[in-house]
This record gives C-alpha cells, structure tokens and sequence, in this order.
C-alpha cells in the first residue's frame, strides 16, 4: 500500500490545479455511466458526482422510486440521466438492461457494479439463506453486470471502464462481517482476473475498496441483532462523526481515483482502516 492505495503501476499524480480544473472541466464530460445501487448511499452519491462532471447517467436499483429520485437529482446537474428498476441478482435482467442501455444511449464508457448488501454475524450464526443472498447480490451481481457489458465494450473497440465496489473488508478478516467480506474478496479477485484479461482489449477494469462510510448498508447489518454487531456500530457511529465519511466524500473519492488511473484499485478509506476494524472486533 502506498497512501492507501494499490497499485500495479505508480500512481499518476495531479497537482490540486489539474485536479480541480478536471472537475470543473468535467472529466467524465460526455460519457455515459451506468451506476447500479444507485438508489441510495454510496451509488447515489456517486451518480450526482458524476453527472457534476458531465457524465450521462443511467441510475439502476432493485428499488425503482429510488432510482427514479437519484435520475432527477443527476438529470439536474446533466440532462440525459434515466433511471431503470433491475435485480442485480436476475442475469436475464441484467442482460435487459444492457441492451436497453445500448439501444439508448450506444455502449457506456462506464459501468459501475456498486449494488451490495451487508450481512452481520460470526461464522456459527450465520444461516445458509445468509450467505446465499450476500453471494447472490455482492459476488454474482457484479459477474451478471460485467458479463452483460464487457463483450459490448470490446467489440466497441475498447476505451471503456467498468468499476466494481468491493471493501476495505475484502482485505482483512473479520468475525463480525465474514460472509460479507468474503464476497469482497471475491470481488477483488473478479476484478484484477478481469482486469488482466481486458486490458488488452482497451477496457479498464477497476475494484474500488470503501471504507467504513455512513450509509444504509451498516444500519442493515445492525438490524440482525448480534450483540458484537451493536457494540462496533456504536464505535463505527463514533468513528464516522470523528472522520466524517460520508457517502459524498466516498463517491468523490472514487470518481477521482477512476478519473485520475483507470487501472489501480484504490482503497477510498484510509489505510490505517484495518486498525479500526481490529478495535471494532477485538481478535480477527
Ligand atoms: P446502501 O444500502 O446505501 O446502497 C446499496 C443499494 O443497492 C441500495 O439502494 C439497494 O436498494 C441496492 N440493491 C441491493 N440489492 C440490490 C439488487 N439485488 N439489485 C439492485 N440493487 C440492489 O449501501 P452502500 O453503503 O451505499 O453500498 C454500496 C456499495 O458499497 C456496496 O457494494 C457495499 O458493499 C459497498 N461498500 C460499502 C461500505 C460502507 O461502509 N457503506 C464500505 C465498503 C463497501
């Protein structure tokens, strides 16, 4: 790691001039992203900051209403956004909507497989049901949204990215968040295989990995009741007011980490997360 980020190759610096002339110029100008889960938190932030920049977008959730809001919230900043009700989980859906997409507004210059659920719990309370809908949303979510859309961007000719949100999870073991974090690595691991084999086609694949940030998916995880659960939300309650992780600095983050080099896979947290994530659950 080096600032909290991974990389194959240096990381391109910007001075904070090109940096904030790249986001008043719009570096996503012109180009089309899909965002999934874009109907609340990270996704939705994600999809004002983009569209900030100039990008069409087009918001897609399981949630249709919210995907509706986050449409009209980026159609303000760029016009052009749609807002599409998909199952990240349903592959024929997924397969749909990359048609509809294509038909619509030609192949996408982005693709980002942000969908994701938390589930909580150590390994011994955690269910069967459990673990296959966290696989289900987390890993074959983004294998249906990658599957969908690379061979369109390839045959395009290339220049297209696809972004994956795996966690800061997917590195580091944990008794609390197990199963959810396994789905990261799995993430992780889809995205570098993928990754290696795109390159070559022109199409960047990217895993960006979050940490801790104040959104929906940690109350959702505080709702299964573990006891280890409460007591790390009342320290991650702690530790979002103490560095204010919001899902606004997050997707900003992540849109300057893909603006800047399409090929690292940026932790968006910190990298000192880990140390956190250890107090949080004492021994993983
Ligand atoms: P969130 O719960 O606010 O947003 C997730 C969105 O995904 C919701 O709008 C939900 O309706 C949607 N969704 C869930 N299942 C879906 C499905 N089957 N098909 C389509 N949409 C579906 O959570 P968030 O924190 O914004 O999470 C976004 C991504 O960031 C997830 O992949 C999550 O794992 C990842 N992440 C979050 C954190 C964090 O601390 N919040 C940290 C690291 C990674």
């Amino acid at each position: 790691f080096v600032d909290g980020v991974e990389s194959d190759a240096p990381r391109p610096r910007l001075n904070l001039t090109a940096r904030r002339s790249r986001r008043r110029g719009g570096a996503f100008a012109g180009q089309v992203a899909v965002v999934t889960g874009a109907g609340s938190g990270i996704g939705r932030s994600l999809c004002s900051e983009l569209a900030g920049r100039g990008a069409r977008i087009v918001a897609v959730d399981v949630d249709g209403p919210a995907a509706e809001r986050t449409a009209e919230l980026a159609d303000a900043l760029t016009p052009g956004a749609r807002a599409r009700r998909v199952d990240v989980t349903d592959s024929a859906a997924v397969e749909e909507l990359a048609a509809w997409v294509r038909d619509e507004y030609g192949v996408p210059d982005l693709v980002f497989n942000n969908a994701g659920i938390g589930v909580a719990g150590p390994f011994l309370e955690t269910t069967a049901q459990d673990w296959a809908r966290v696989v289900d949303v987390n890993l074959w979510g983004v294998v249906h949204g990658c599957r969908a859309f690379a061979p369109m961007m390839v045959e395009a000719g290339g220049g297209g990215r696809i972004v994956n949100t795996a966690s800061a999870a997917a590195y580091l073991p944990s008794r609390v968040y197990g199963a959810y974090a396994t789905t990261k690595a799995a993430v992780l691991m889809l995205s570098r295989t993928l990754r290696g084999e795109l390159a070559e086609k022109g199409v960047a694949v990217t895993a960006v990995c979050p940490g801790p940030v104040d959104t929906g998916i940690v109350s959702h995880a505080r709702l299964s009741g573990m006891g280890p659960v409460s007591a790390a939300r009342e320290r991650l309650d702690r530790l979002y007011r103490l560095r204010g992780y919001t899902p606004e600095k997050a997707a900003r983050r992540i849109a300057d980490a893909v603006a800047d080099a399409p090929e690292i896979v940026p932790v968006t947290g910190e990298a000192h997360v880990g140390l956190w994530l250890s107090r949080l659950a004492p021994g993983v």
